[in-house]
């Protein structure tokens, strides 16, 4: 589909060229008199297309650059698949987040990536697998975390894009004007 940025590289770029005009976006988002309902489901309905047009395994720039927090469960599940005990995992692999006391990976790329692959991909912690957190309710709520995923994730990227042309402009516009460049001067 010709007009979506699937290279992440190219949309940390992008997102940096865009930081004024996402502050802008984001700020207008906020006190906008779009209801959370409808937001949520428009954030959905776009995740749901964009999901479907890129490929996780072309790219895995989440494993590479972010530090998943990981519950007690995920972390007995990830030890079980190794054949290593929970106390030895967790000495190998993970380490405390000293922001939110959470258990992360103690390096990134994960050290279960392999490739561009997940090499425990069945057994992998649930904040990898609801990642990028788009078909969760309460967007509008979330919002910090939607504009660091944004240089990140191609699909928190496009999402984002698309939302401003459906909502912020007020006119829907075709998926071909999604190209470098069309919302530069958006205000
Ligand atoms: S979730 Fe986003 S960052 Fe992770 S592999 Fe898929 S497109 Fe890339």
């Amino acid at each position: 589909m010709p007009g979506l940025h699937r290279d992440p590289l190219e949309i940390r770029e992008l997102a940096n060229l865009r930081e004024d005009t996402n502050r802008r976006f984001f700020g207008w988002l906020k006190n906008c008199s779009v209801a959370e309902e409808e937001l949520d489901a428009l954030v959905r309905r776009l995740n749901d297309y964009v999901t479907g047009e890129i490929d996780c395994t072309a790219c895995a720039n989440c494993c590479r650059r972010m530090s998943p927090s990981l519950a007690r469960h995920d972390v007995k599940r990830l030890a079980r698949t190794t054949g290593l005990p929970a106390s030895e995992f967790k000495r190998r692999f993970l380490t405390k987040d000293p922001r939110f006391n959470d258990l992360v990976f103690n390096r990134r790329p994960c050290p279960l990536l392999k490739g561009n692959l997940c090499s425990r991909y069945e057994s992998r912690p649930e904040n990898c697998r609801s990642y990028p957190h788009l078909q969760e309710r309460g967007f509008i709520f979330r919002l910090r975390g939607v504009i660091s995923n944004y240089a990140t994730c191609p699909i928190v990227f496009n999402v984002v894009e698309m939302l401003k042309a459906e909502i912020w402009e007020g006119n829907k516009r075709p998926l071909q004007y999604l190209d470098e460049g069309e919302f530069d001067d958006v205000e």
